[in-house]
């Protein structure tokens, strides 16, 4: 039997080549440390990878999606592709869709096509969705709206309190990882302290944004606990309420059976 899950990731990227190496290893670890991961897809063949992962580890769910950085290459398909895969129990969310005006690597016409396209499978699945957003919030918020959905993540969240404020009218949670952790990250720690508890998880981003004292390394979700720390420390509570706290936060938005 596996120990009772306490810590939910709530955002990773498990099928990242970054983990080719000991993946299966690493899986056993996360396993033994009782940590739900939601893994996120970022294309079609990282959406497939990600249900894999959730169907042969009890602990994984996955989200299937074309995020916006990988807008550009969806071939015509994809929505059917993407509503396939979502049929699986396993599969708890579309994402991780959104804009990235930062690096601009998709055209924006295109991301912006690409995110509605997928939001409205969202509303027709019936599905939360796990947004990506980089220097877009304005469009972000927009095109949420027009869409209809009502239930999401918005992970990594870098924006301010009084951005936030929208996105929770619409039913939004908002996700921290890493960089909650980062020295000169004070005024996102004050956007943390704001928020309200109830719509607020934790994640990895893993292989990326690497707690401190590990910044820079390969991030995995072992290192939640770090965030958790963090969040403790914000909250003026302690590292099992946050635990309790973020994990039924998760289990409410993705309806995980945890
Ligand atoms: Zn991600």
């Amino acid at each position: 039997m596996n120990p009772v899950p306490v810590l939910v990731d709530a955002h990773a990227h498990l099928d990242d080549e970054a983990f080719d190496g000991d993946r299966s290893e690493l899986l056993r670890q996360i396993q033994k440390a009782g940590i739900i991961v939601v893994n996120a897809g970022s294309d079609l063949e990282s959406s497939r990878f990600s249900l894999e992962l959730a169907r042969n580890w009890d602990f994984v769910y996955a989200c299937v999606g074309v995020h916006p950085h990988e807008a550009k290459k969806a071939h015509p398909g994809y929505i059917g592709e993407l509503t396939e895969l979502a049929r699986d129990p396993k599969v708890v969310a579309i994402g991780e869709i959104g804009l990235d005006y930062h690096y601009d690597f998709s055209p924006r016409e295109v991301q912006k096509e690409v995110f509605e396209k997928q939001l409205l499978l969202a509303k027709d699945l019936g599905l939360p969705v796990v947004v990506h957003c980089r220097e877009a919030l304005s469009d972000v918020l927009e095109i949420l709206k027009k869409s209809g959905v009502k239930k999401g993540l918005l992970h990594c969240y870098t924006g301010t309190l009084n951005e936030a404020r929208d996105f929770l009218d619409l039913g939004f949670y908002f996700s921290f990882g890493g960089m909650l952790t980062f020295k000169k990250a004070e005024d996102l720690r004050k956007v943390a302290k704001g928020l309200p508890k109830e719509r607020v998880l934790v994640e990895t981003d893993c292989p990326y944004l690497s707690p401190e004292p590990f910044r820079g390394r390969r991030n995995d979700p072992t290192r939640l606990v770090y965030v958790v720390r963090s969040l403790a420390g914000i909250w003026g509570i302690s590292e099992e309420e946050v635990a309790e706290i973020t994990r039924n936060n998760a289990i409410e938005l993705f309806g995980l059976e945890c």
